[in-house]
């Protein structure tokens, strides 16, 4: 059931992170919800082409702009959404990623207290690292290798909620973290490495499926509408602490279910070729919604057939271009 968004309506609104996958459809969202938006973007990772069909919408404003830098103009919401997240692009430039999450949400903290606006910050289930709590609930510390190849990301977002926390407890700033899990959908880059884009496109191509480790890990997989409305809902709704609040589909999968799913949904006959796991590949991950579902009245709706569905019609287009 879609929420009533018109708290926000007429907000001048940022998006950090805005031609990124999850960022463009939270533009898209905000623009249907009347809403002013600027989505700045350094383009490491985004596509201007997730931002095409805007392109001479009245109310959005594209910005060329990397947060490590510090930004200013007037706002009223600030979502800070910028930062890789595919293991493959985080870990190319480790450095990179630590300052991204670190100073760029630093940056967007300073620009949020100095224009009294509020913050949604998109923390993450890796802050969880290797989980020995199953589902993961938002006061669990987590189990988080800090010298290992996933570190730049786990530890810079560990990091930057501490910076939210504290920009919130020293009453600075309405600021808000919301732990995203494993989201999917249109809009997905190809080549980012994730399993299911990966899978899907593996299958449309007839090319083998490859699983990483013996695909008995689990992860929790939520279609990116309803994850959007998840981030909107948290925006508008008054807190009294502010979060973290966990964002994810509780449906857990193993990965070699997920071959299974995407065969099906495909139609293809691509069989699985097993490679090595990534160093530090969580082996669970699972989302307990109580918090989100009693503060937001959010759960999401979108069942993995008919998410997965929606992806391949995307995915398929794609490649009829000739991408990628
Ligand atoms: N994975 C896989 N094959 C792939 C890509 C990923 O088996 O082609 C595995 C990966 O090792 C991990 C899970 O799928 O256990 C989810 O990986 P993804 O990169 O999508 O997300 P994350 O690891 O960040 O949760």
């Amino acid at each position: 059931m879609p929420g009533n968004f018109s708290f926000i309506a007429g907000q001048k609104v940022m998006v950090a992170g805005g031609a990124g996958f999850l960022g463009s459809h939270l533009v898209d969202k905000l623009l249907q919800a009347d809403c002013q938006v600027t989505a700045l973007d350094n383009l490491q990772t985004g596509s201007l082409s997730n931002l095409s069909h805007l392109n001479s919408h009245p109310n959005f404003i594209f910005s060329t702009h990397d947060i490590i830098e510090p930004f200013d103009s007037q706002f009223d919401l600030i979502f800070n959404l910028a930062c890789p997240a595919s293991p493959p692009h985080y870990q190319s430039d480790p450095i990179r990623t630590m300052k991204t999450s670190v100073i760029g949400t630093l940056n967007l903290l300073e620009l949020a207290k100095r224009n009294h606006a509020t913050m949604v910050h998109a923390s993450t289930s890796e802050i969880y690292g290797d989980p020995l709590q199953h589902p993961q609930k938002e006061d669990y510390w987590g189990n988080v290798n800090p010298l290992g190849p996933r570190a730049c990301y786990d530890e810079g977002k560990r990091a930057a909620e501490t910076l939210c926390s504290d920009f919130r407890r020293m009453g600075q700033t309405d600021v808000k973290v919301a732990r995203i899990f494993n989201t999917y959908g249109p809009r997905m880059d190809a080549k980012d490495g994730r399993v299911v884009s990966n899978f899907i496109v593996q299958c449309l191509q007839n090319a083998p499926l490859t699983v990483y480790g013996d695909g008995k890990q689990t992860r929790s997989f939520c279609y990116v509408d309803d994850l959007i409305e998840g981030l909107v809902l948290l925006a508008q709704t008054p807190l009294s602490e502010g979060g973290p609040i966990n964002l994810g589909n509780p449906n857990e999968f193993n990965i070699l279910e997920l071959v299974e799913v995407v065969r099906r949904l495909t139609g293809s006959s691509s069989e699985a070729v097993f490679e090595a796991l990534p160093q530090d590949d969580p082996r669970q991950r699972r989302p307990d919604i109580a918090k989100a579902k009693q503060v937001l009245g959010w759960t999401p709706q979108t069942t993995i057939e008919d998410g997965i569905a929606k992806t391949i019609r995307y995915f398929r287009q794609v490649l009829s271009q000739g991408e990628p």
